[in-house]
Formats: C-alpha cells, structure tokens, sequence
C-alpha cells in the first residue's frame, strides 16, 4: 500500500481532495505545491497509516521504511542535501495534521536531524554559531518534550539559570558558547531523569518523532478536543515531513502567521503578525510581542514597532500575491504559515480560518458580492450557531467603566464573572453554576477545559493569534488577551495592575470587542442587527420555505422576535400572564372558589388583564397569525405551599391557613406532569376556557378595529389524545366565538387547532384532524411521553447516557428524529390524509435547534416557533435546510 505522499518543488503526489487519507495540512501542503508556490519538500504519512498503527499495537507495516526512505531521499535531491549527512544535513519538522484542524492539540517537532556533528555543519554552512546552537537546544528541548516525555518546564529553567547566572534578560543575549552550555545541560537533564542519552542516530530520532506524533493523537488534550468538537477518533492523524526553513537565521529572517482577512471583523485586510530571527512556535507561543505585517494596521494599532512591509518589502510582497492567490483558489478566508530564511519566503501551512460569527457573516456577504461565491454558498458558509455569538450583548454604552486595564480585542462580547486563574477551578466552579472569568498568564492547550466552562478569557501575555484567542474565537468566548500591564500570581491567586489588586472570586467583566477589563458586574445592552446581518438575512428569506414563528408571551418578547424577523407567534402560553403580583391573587381566588358562580366571579376580574395582553400582542403582530394555547399546567402550580405563604395568603381568599392549606393539599397530584392539565381543564371547568376565548375575540376585534389589519387568532388546545377532547372545547370556543361576534358586529378570522404532545394524538391524527384546523407539535411533552422520561428529572441521568454513549445527544435539546420523530411523520402524513390544508408547525425548544429544524423542513411543516433570541439562528437554518 502507499502511504507515503510526496509534495514540494512545484508538484505533488496528493492534493487539496485528499484531506481524508492526509490530514488537512498535508493535503493542503500537497496543494499549494500543486499550484507552485514555495512550499518546503516534504512527505506525508497517511491518516491510514496512524490507523494501522493503532490496530496493530503501536507498529507499522513492512513495507512503510523502504517508502520513508525512498520519500527522504527525494527530498534530499531536491534541497541538496543528505538526511545523516555530516556536511550537508537535512534537517526536518515533523508535524501531525488531522483531517480538521485541531490548532495547538497535538505536538510538534521541530530541527530534527542535529546532533553534535551536524549542528556543526549547520554552523558552517549558515557561518552563524550561534543559530546553529540555538536551534540544536531548540530540537532538544521539542524532542525531550514530546518524544521523551521530559517536562519543558525543566528545559525552561536551565535557560532561566544561565540567563540569572550572566545577568541577561533575554533569550537572544545568550551567545553560541552559552547555548553549548545549555546543551549540555540539557543532555544531562535527560540522562539523570531517563537513565538513557539524547539519541544522535538521526534515523532513532525520525521514528521517535513519527511515534510521538501518531501516539499524541490518544493524549488527553487530543481526546477532549475531539469530544468538545465531535470529532471521531478512528480518524486518525497524518505526520508531516518536512525539509526545514529556518526564520532564525539572523535579521533577514522571520516567521509568522496571517489571516486573508480579519478573523475577528471580517475585514478585508491582510491581517497577521511575525516575528524577526524567529522560530516556529515564537509568535503563538507569546514570548515576545511580535510585529505587525502590513503598514496600515501598525498605522491604526498600537504596535510601534515597524511592520513586515517596511522591513521586509519584497518578501511582503511576494506573501501578499500568494494570499490573494490562495484565497481565489480556496475561496475562502485563508489562515496561513510562513517563514523567511534569508529573505526568501517558504509557505508552510494554509487552511481555511476560523473566525468570529461576525467575522464570518462580513466575509460571507463580502464574497458573495464580490462574485467569488454565489449568495446561496454564502448561506451555507454560516454556521446558524454561530448567529448567537453575533446576538450577544456588548457593555452598556451608559454604563459606568472602571477600568482595571486594556488589553487586546481577542474575541468579540462581552462577559461578566468570578476571577479563577487555575482551569480546573474555573471549571467546577461552573458545574455549580457560577459565572466565572479564566485569567492566566497565557493559557495552552491543557486549560482547554477551564476555558470551555468559564464566561470568558484573559490572558495577560499573547497577542491577536495567541493559543487564547485562537481558542476563545473557535468557542464563540470573549477573550481579551496580552493585558501586559497585569500581573498574575498563581500561587496568591492574584491579579494586580498598578495599585489595585484583584482577589480569586472578584468580578470583573470584560469586553472581547474593545478590549477592556472593568471592575464589577457591568451592565450590558443589546446588539444592532444591521449591515450583513441585514444583508444575509435578507438572503435568507428569499432562500427559505418554513415560516419562523417566536415562543413569546409578554409585549417585550413579541417586540424583540419582530426584530428579530418573527413571522407570527407559534406559541402564546397563557399560563406565563397570570403570574404577575396583580393577577395571581385573582387567578388563587378563581382556583380555591367554592362554586361555579364564585368561580366566574374572580374569572370576571381576570378577563380585562387577559384581553388587554392579547391586545397587545395582537397588536405588536400586525395581522400576523398569533398562536394562543388555552391554560395548560395543572393548577396546583399557581397556589402557595410554604407554611408563611399560606398564612399570608390566606385572609386574601376569606379562609383560614388550616382551610387553605386543606384546599392545597386535595390539588396534590402524585405525577402532575401526567395529571390533571392541558384540555382535561378545559374540560372540568370550562369557565376557564371561555373566559380566556372570549377575551381572545375581544382583544382580536379591538386590535383590528385600533391597526386596521384583520387579526387571525389560532386558538390552540394543549394536551389532546383524544378527539372528543377537542370537540368538547371546541364547541366552547365557536360558541363563544359566535356570542362575541355576535355582540361586536363584526367577524374575526379565528381557527382551532391542538398541540400534538401525546403518542396517542400522533397515531389518532387523522381522526383529530377532521376536528383540529391546525396542528402544533409540542415536542418537549411529547419527548416525555414517547420516551416515558419526565424532563424534570431527566438531567441527573441523561448526562451518564451520554457519557457511555448510549444516546448522542440530548431528545430535549435536539429532536430525537428517529423515534420521536417518527411519530411525527405518522401524525404529518395522517393529519393531511383527513384535511390536506392543514396547518402543522413545531414549538418548544426544538424549534430553534439547526438539526431538528432540517428535520421539520423534510417533512415540510409550514413553520417553526422558537424563543426570539432564536428567531434568526432558526431563518437562518430553515434556508440551509431547504437548499
Ligand atoms: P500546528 O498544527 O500546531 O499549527 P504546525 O505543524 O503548523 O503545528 O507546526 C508549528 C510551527 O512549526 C509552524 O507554525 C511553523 O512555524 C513551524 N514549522 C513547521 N514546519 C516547519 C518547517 N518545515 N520549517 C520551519 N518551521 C516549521
Ligand atoms: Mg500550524
Ligand atoms: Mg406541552
């Protein structure tokens, strides 16, 4: 079998399709030489052969050495030189790259083939000691690391030591003879703690490194980002291998990284950082503060230090071409690798960026109107998520700042919450549901977790490409990161700047979009939902056949779902109106009243409240369809249970507490969930229904007669299994209906329809039908009822199926669509048998939920309704469905 793929000096055996079978840098390694841009020769190792490895106890095939070596000496012959050799080294980098980025996850290897006689030659050959042995200790320290499993921190503190020892500051003071010195230290290092030497055999190390890579796909940091990301394991990764370039290589050398575009806005601008007589790893791993790439963003930032366009023009220029070339072949928004050795430019990497959701939106708009993609591919380029992060809020602009310190726009919203600086802390604390801010001094891929579970990030080091805020973005978390002027104590659990001093447990809120740490919990207000919001929403619209509806119930969620481009309310749960302090007692009063007409006495004071609500609603609507449920929950829900309550409450109804606390006790249910609620109330005490339709009525001929647009009430009926159960409040509801029609003198548009939330209403839904003009899924009950887990309890041990993957993911939060589901389907397609104009849509939380809602676009609901924040994510996902 091949498993080895070449690229570089203008061709390759392997291109950009490949991904699979070479990981996504070598496939991109492959393509880029393809399109003959200046990639290092090099090899793959296939993504297969990792698979191999793992099937077959950590070994490789046969047939693998004679393909590496034959790979290596092809790519001697094209740099000119001899993997071993003692007079012309070939030294390589060694790097995993797995199908899908997985940035900062898994470990490289840099320099490999020194040793005490090539670094020799390296000296020679580049006429600078200094370089050579700096890159020696550089290999040595990577290798100790990754291959043997030697803390770098060791590495590190011998570095501190000689720098105390000579009184430098950094670690470009150290001359060739002070890197001897820390070599051999290091070799020491290595020796007590392994019992064993740093291997000179330059064939050990290449298969050290191989092994490292392919086992560093099983280590812990791999494997949660894998799960963070649904990632499967059989995957795999593939090994790159590659001549190396060397930024290091005095001032005309350099390393860096670049987006096509600003991944934080979107702008378009070249947009990166680099770093002058550099290494690798230098600009992300945040030791010195790297320099700006073009000369408009040192202009407008704050980075005094001359940009790669000044220093190094034609290298920039050359770069600048290859982006835009890239970005034409790919389409997309590049994130790129390269190095200059000796003002020659090397491409190392290339793959599509990640952005911020805003980001995002702007290039896809930005592209769409430039013509490299067409407006539906721009549609399918946004992740509906990825909306949430663009609807977050962003501090108050009246909001009273006290700034702690600035640091950079990392990741764009703003958070508020508890300092923690060590990972794990952050994320317990967040398991107890506690708001929490990650602050670390830079963070790394083994605070991933910590990162996941905090509100946001702040770092004090690191710049716009820093693990941090590489990671935040990716998470969709504000991130404000290089704070320079703060100090963190990990060990006090302190962070000071100047003479404020902040605490573990201190709040703090920052702001990923300006930069800012501010004291205290700040207000924050909403975002503008402008520009290519606008623009792709517009899109969006003309894209999608759903309708999108909104959950809402109060004036101000129906406001802020218009905004958000509701198309009507799918669900108007009644039950939310009577909570307020004015209603609750008259809504007690009706509950505990001793007969009918005591009943429809406190019914009577409810009326108006409940008319002027849907007034409003009708009238924030404007001639939108409007979805109202008759009262659902058990009633036992509205009345007092703790003992001072009920004494409180008591005068109010004219009883006593041992008379009310009597009362209560004979609503008890034992499972109320299953009990008496839904239409069983209408049917019990339909005064209740009535009251509610006829102020339905009310308030639709008012509101019409008020906007001048016809009002189409849906009145909906909760909790049907039965068709007779619908019939007997239907006729309440028509007969009312007629009585307020009647009485007005003027028609009004109404239907009545049920909530499909039972299995048998499901299976009975052409018989309900020829009753129900409209059907509405409840799919949170009617998770319940199919699966038979109450929803309320169901945390404590759906998280254990989880986790042993017995389920994938949660029924309540994405639609179980094949067994739930399917009940649906047999509701759809015998609702429609009986009446083939019937209205069906879904509510509950499932309706903004991207994978359920392309669900209900394949069995073609006419909408979905979703709480309003979801409004757009839901637009969004109906059009990408339906394309
Ligand atoms: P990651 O997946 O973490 O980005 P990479 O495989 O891109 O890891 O390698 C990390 C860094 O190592 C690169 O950004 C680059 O600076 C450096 N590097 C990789 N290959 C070479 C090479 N052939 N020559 C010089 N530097 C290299
Ligand atoms: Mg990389
Ligand atoms: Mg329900």
């Amino acid at each position: 079998a091949q498993w080895v793929y070449g690229f570089g000096n203008g061709s390759a055996q392997g291109d950009a399709s490949m991904r699979s079978l070479l990981g996504g840098k070598g496939a991109n390694l492959a393509e880029m030489s393809n399109l003959g841009l200046p990639v290092p020769p090099g090899f793959t190792l296939t993504t297969e052969l990792c698979r191999y490895y793992y099937d077959n106890g950590h070994s490789y095939p046969e047939d693998l050495k004679a393909q590496v070596k034959d790979a290596l000496a092809k790519v001697g012959e094209q740099t000119g030189r001899r993997f071993g050799d003692a007079e012309h080294p070939l030294l390589l980098s060694v790097r995993s790259g797995a199908r899908v980025s997985m940035p900062g996850m898994m470990d490289t290897v840099l320099n490999l083939g020194l040793n005490d006689v090539t670094v020799e030659a390296l000296a020679q050959a580049s006429g600078d000691a200094r370089f050579a042995y700096d890159s020696y200790r550089r290999f040595i320290q990577m290798y100790g690391d990754v291959v043997m499993g030697v803390d770098h921190h060791d590495f590190e503190d011998i570095i501190e030591q000689i720098k105390d020892e000579r009184g430098y500051v950094l670690d470009t003071d150290l001359s060739a003879d002070d890197w001897k010195n820390v070599i051999a230290r290091y070799k020491l290092l290595i020796e007590d703690e392994l019992e064993e030497a740093f291997p000179q055999d330059g064939e050990e190390q290449l298969w050290g490194a191989i092994g490292a890579v392919f086992s560093s796909w099983m280590n812990a940091r791999a494997i949660t980002y894998r799960r963070l990301h649904d990632i499967p394991e059989d995957w795999g990764t593939g090994v790159n291998i590659q001549a190396m370039v060397f930024g290091n290589m005095g001032q005309d050398s350099a390393t860096g990284v670049a987006f096509t575009r600003n991944p934080s806005t979107g702008e378009k601008a070249l947009y990166g950082e680099f770093l002058i007589n550099a290494q690798g790893e230098d600009v992300v791993a945040g030791i010195r503060t790297p320099q700006d790439l073009t000369l408009q963003a040192r202009l407008s930032g704050h980075n005094q230090a001359p940009s790669m366009e000044e220093v190094m023009p034609k290298a920039f220029s050359e770069f600048s071409d290859i982006c835009q070339t890239l970005e034409h072949h790919y389409k997309d928004m590049q994130d790129l690798e390269f190095t200059i050795e000796r003002g020659r430019l090397w491409m190392l990497q290339t793959r599509i960026g990640k952005r911020t959701g805003k980001a995002a939106l702007r290039i896809a708009v930005e592209m769409a109107n430039e013509g490299v993609i067409s407006r539906d591919e721009a549609i399918l380029r946004i992740d509906p998520r990825s909306l949430d992060q663009l609807l977050h809020p962003t501090i108050a602009e009246d909001a009273e700042r006290n700034l702690v310190a600035k640091g950079l726009p990392a990741s764009p919203g703003a958070a508020s919450g508890q300092l923690i600086f060590h990972a794990d802390e952050a994320e317990s604390l967040a398991a107890q549901g506690r708001r929490v801010i990650l602050a670390r001094v830079e963070t790394s891929p083994e605070d991933i977790h910590g990162m996941h579970a905090a509100q946001g990030i702040l770092t004090a080091r690191g710049g716009m490409t820093s693990h941090a805020a590489v990671v935040a973005r990716g998470m969709g978390k504000p991130c404000v990161s290089g704070a320079g002027s703060l100090r963190i104590d990990y060990d006090k659990e302190i962070l000071s700047v100047g003479h404020i001093t902040l605490k573990k447990g201190d709040v703090v809120t920052i702001c990923g979009s300006s930069g800012e740490i501010l004291l205290g919990d700040v207000p924050m207000q909403k975002p503008e939902l402008t520009g290519e919001f606008s623009t792709l929403m517009g899109w969006v619209d003309e894209a999608r056949r759903m309708r999108v509806r909104c959950n809402a119930e109060t004036p101000q969620d129906a406001k802020s779902a218009r905004e958000f481009g509701a198309e009507g309310i799918g669900l108007c749960r009644t039950e939310h109106m009577f909570f307020d302090e004015d209603r609750i007692s008259a809504m007690r009063e009706m509950i505990f009243a001793e007969d009918v007409e005591a009943r429809r006495d406190a019914l009577a004071t409810l009326l108006p409240m409940q008319r002027k609500d849907f007034t409003e609603l009708f009238e924030i609507m404007a001639g939108l369809p409007v979805t109202i449920r008759l009262l659902d929950p058990p009633l036992h829900e509205f009345v007092p249970h703790e003992v001072e309550d009920i004494a409180h409450v008591a005068p109010s109804l004219r009883l006593t507490p041992e008379a009310l606390q009597a009362r209560i006790t004979t609503l008890h249910e034992f499972n109320p969930m299953l009990g008496h609620r839904g239409c069983r109330l209408a049917i019990t005490y339909p005064e209740i229904a009535e009251m509610q339709v006829r102020a339905i009525f009310e308030a639709a001929i008012t509101a019409a007669v008020k906007t001048g647009r016809a009002v189409q009430p849906e009145i909906m009926v909760p909790l049907v299994g039965l068709r007779e159960e619908l019939d007997y409040v239907k006729a309440r509801i028509d007969a009312v209906g007629a009585d307020v029609m009647a009485e007005a003198g003027r028609s009004v548009d109404y239907s009545v329809g049920t909530m499909i939330e039972l299995p048998r209403a499901c299976l009975q839904a052409r018989t309900i039908a020829e009753s129900a003009e409209f059907f509405s899924f409840g799919t949170n009950d009617l998770t319940q009822t199919t699966y038979g887990i109450s929803r309320d309890d169901a945390s404590r041990f759906l998280a254990d199926y989880q986790r042993l993957g017995i389920i994938d993911h949660d029924p309540f939060i994405s639609l179980d669509t094949n067994g739930v589901g399917e009940l649906i389907e047999i509701a759809a397609e015998r609702g429609r048998f009986a009446r083939d104009d019937i209205k069906m849509g879904i509510c509950g939380e499932h309706g903004g939920d991207p994978a359920s809602i392309e669900f209900c676009e394949k069995i073609e609901l006419d909408y979905v309704s979703c709480s309003p924040f979801r409004v757009p994510i839901a637009r969004l996902a109906a059009a990408q469905a339906y394309l």
